[in-house]
């Protein structure tokens, strides 16, 4: 059988990685090393004038960050990344590439907390920013103004875990002349390459499944080469939130499983959903790989797979109920984040929010949990017994 296309397991072992150039080195080593020297003014002087060509800065390009910038764009079939020092950098990037004063942004459904805040920043630059809370194509069409110059989305969404038809929007958007971004750090790009569906652009924070390990913090932003040659001279090098390499090191540890990681964690991740789905005390799981999700068919045609955060919606939804579940779990710690080898779980009430949670739809009594890589039984008899409390 002839494979066209290289295999997610032959990128993540393989591609970006010149064993030539490190003297056969396997692992390659970290360029800890802020600038790079030249033996004449006129090698120098080329280097200056177009950086993104040439090793000069640490601000610009570094060999190390660069492999792990390789493996992430050809699984992503995306044409460059560059990696940034946080999720939020990359994002901030990739927003701040398209707008500017006067301008404004559509969001779709639930997005990531502090990308909403950040939205809500940028209200000091005349940037404005409509979130819309329909999946719909009429109501999204319906929001745009002739100032609309980005659709900015994540599916599945934040929290709730709902899938956007992206092929849809990302023709809508062409047809309208306006830009598309997509975090896909739930997915990863092991399930979900929105390059092939149409968006411009990527963005994942890589502090979740593509580190895996709770121990870096770093985004990484995919797109075309025009594209990216613009941001590299603009919101890369100008905002500087650049990774350093001993973090890209990290991260390309980290992704050298990641096909093997992901596996375990949908495996995991489906179970605790189907387990979920059953119990007594869930009223509901958002999960899309249910089959009783409304998302299911939609989630199919987008999606190669599920990872392993989903939530689920307890039928007693006071916060002193979500306090005692939470707080009865053991092998689900309680923290931030999700995405590593350790089960993680949070929910979005904090007895004191409830506007909030009714403006972006979200249940009272959600409890947002990240399957790791521990044994399923352990972690369903966990839930078991703290939903019975
Ligand atoms: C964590 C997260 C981010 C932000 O990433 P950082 O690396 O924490 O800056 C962005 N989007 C999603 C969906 C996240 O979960």
């Amino acid at each position: 059988m002839v494979h066209n296309k290289l295999s997610k397991e032959h990128i993540v072992a393989h591609v970006g990685d010149d064993y030539k150039k490190f003297h056969g080195a396997v692992v390659p080593p970290i360029y800890e090393n802020s600038l790079f020297i030249f033996e004449t003014f006129e090698e120098f002087n080329e280097a200056m004038e177009s950086e993104h060509n040439h090793y000069l800065y640490w601000r610009g390009r570094n060999p190390t960050v660069e492999i792990a910038e390789q493996k992430i764009a050809s699984l992503e079939n995306g044409e460059q990344c560059k990696l940034f020092s946080s999720g939020m950098a990359a994002i901030s990037a990739a927003i701040l590439s398209f707008v500017k004063t006067g301008e404004h942004v559509i969001s779709i459904s639930n997005i990531y907390g502090p990308t909403t805040k950040l939205f809500k920043y940028l209200e000091k630059f005349g940037i404005t920013h409509t979130n819309i809370t329909s999946k719909k194509i009429e109501t999204i069409e319906k929001h745009a103004k002739p100032t609309t110059k980005l659709i900015y989305m994540e599916s599945p969404t934040t929290m709730t875990f709902q899938i956007i038809n992206l092929p849809e929007v990302t023709a809508l958007a062409k047809q309208k002349g306006l830009h598309t971004i997509i975090d896909n750090s739930w997915a990863t790009p092991i399930f979900q390459n929105p390059i092939e569906l149409g968006v411009d652009v990527v963005v994942h924070s890589a502090s979740k499944y593509l580190g895996g390990h709770s121990d870096l913090v770093g985004g990484a932003l995919i797109t075309s080469e025009d594209v990216m040659e613009r941001i590299f001279y603009n919101e890369y090098q100008l905002l500087g939130g650049v990774m350093p390499p001993y973090e890209a090191w990290l991260l390309m540890r980290g992704l050298r499983t990641l096909p093997l990681r992901m596996k375990a964690h949908q495996e995991t991740g489906l179970k605790i959903a189907s387990f979920l789905d059953k119990h007594p005390s869930v009223k509901k799981v958002n999960h899309p790989g249910l089959e009783t999700a409304s998302d299911f068919e939609l989630g199919k045609r987008m999606l190669q797979g599920y990872s392993g955060l989903l939530s689920f919606e307890l039928y007693s939804n006071s916060f002193e109920h979500v306090k005692k579940t939470i707080n009865a779990l053991e092998h689900f710690k309680i923290g931030v984040s999700w995405g590593g080898f350790e089960s993680l779980v949070l929910s979005p009430n904090n007895g004191r929010n409830d506007e909030y949670l009714k403006k972006n739809n979200i249940d009272p009594g959600l409890i947002r949990i990240s399957a790791g890589l521990e044994n399923e039984e352990d972690l369903m008899d966990d839930l078991d017994q703290a939903l019975l409390i």
